[in-house]
């Protein structure tokens, strides 16, 4: 039976080289080990070659990084739209408290899409961004409201009867034109809901003050910096 006598002593080997890889020595941009000197991106421990990348490509790359914001916010401007709406409809909360979540997820996935790079333009768009989001949630609000409140089996029937299917080509084009102008309208309306809240003096202002609070979350987070601060080197 010589099989139990190095069984002790494999795991005491492993535990000692699995200890070995997981030092925090590691370069958070390409995942290697560091060895020697080692950077700092950001506060974020990198590599010689990444700190040089990131010192040099910092300025060129920006441009991409805004661009992979704007795409994550605006995903994140349609959650929190979502999000808003669906909060607003299913408790039938009046004071929009979901504006902070909705500026904070719009500021947070906008960092992801830079990958940690700020600054004003971001900042910029992350208000125009959440102010979108929360305006217009009032949109899909007020329509379930009409549709809540408007269920007798007449409006049917005239829907059914004003369906595409039933109406002459000539009226096709008069429809659409409708549709563009009550399109128009809805906008209009949802960018400006925040503020025909006013109607309602105490709802209005403190939905106001919320969404102002909503709007410096997301100016913060997004604030950063165009280039990504490299420090060092330093001995590991
Ligand atoms: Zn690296």
């Amino acid at each position: 039976m010589p099989e139990p006598a190095p069984a002790p002593e494999t795991p005491q080997f492993e535990t000692a080289e699995y200890q070995g890889v997981t030092t925090p020595d590691w370069c958070r941009t390409c995942k290697q080990t560091v060895v020697g000197t080692y950077y700092r991106v950001k506060g974020e421990m990198a590599c010689a070659s990444c700190a040089e990348v990131a010192k040099g490509k910092a300025p060129a790359g920006s441009h991409g990084a805004f661009a992979r914001a704007v795409v994550f916010g605006g995903f994140a401007a349609v959650a929190g739209l979502v999000l808003y709406a669906a909060v607003a409809i299913i408790t039938g909360w009046m004071i929009g408290y979901v504006s902070l979540a909705v500026g904070f997820i719009i500021g947070k996935a906008m960092m992801m899409g830079s990958r940690g790079l700020g600054g004003r333009r971001y900042q910029i768009t992350a208000l125009a961004l959440t102010y979108a989001a929360v305006s217009l949630a009032a949109i899909p609000i007020a329509l379930s409201d009409y549709i809540g409140n408007d269920t007798s089996p007449q409006s049917a029937q005239v829907q059914q009867q004003a369906s595409p299917e039933s109406a002459p080509a000539a009226d096709q084009g008069e429809q659409q034109m409708t549709l563009a102008k009550a399109t128009g309208s809805l906008l209009l309306f949802g960018l400006a809901s925040p503020f025909l809240s006013l109607a309602d003096p105490v709802h209005g202002f403190i939905g106001l003050i919320i969404l102002f609070v909503g709007l410096q979350i997301a100016w913060k987070i997004t604030a950063g910096s165009e280039v990504p601060e490299v420090e060092g080197p330093y001995n590991v």
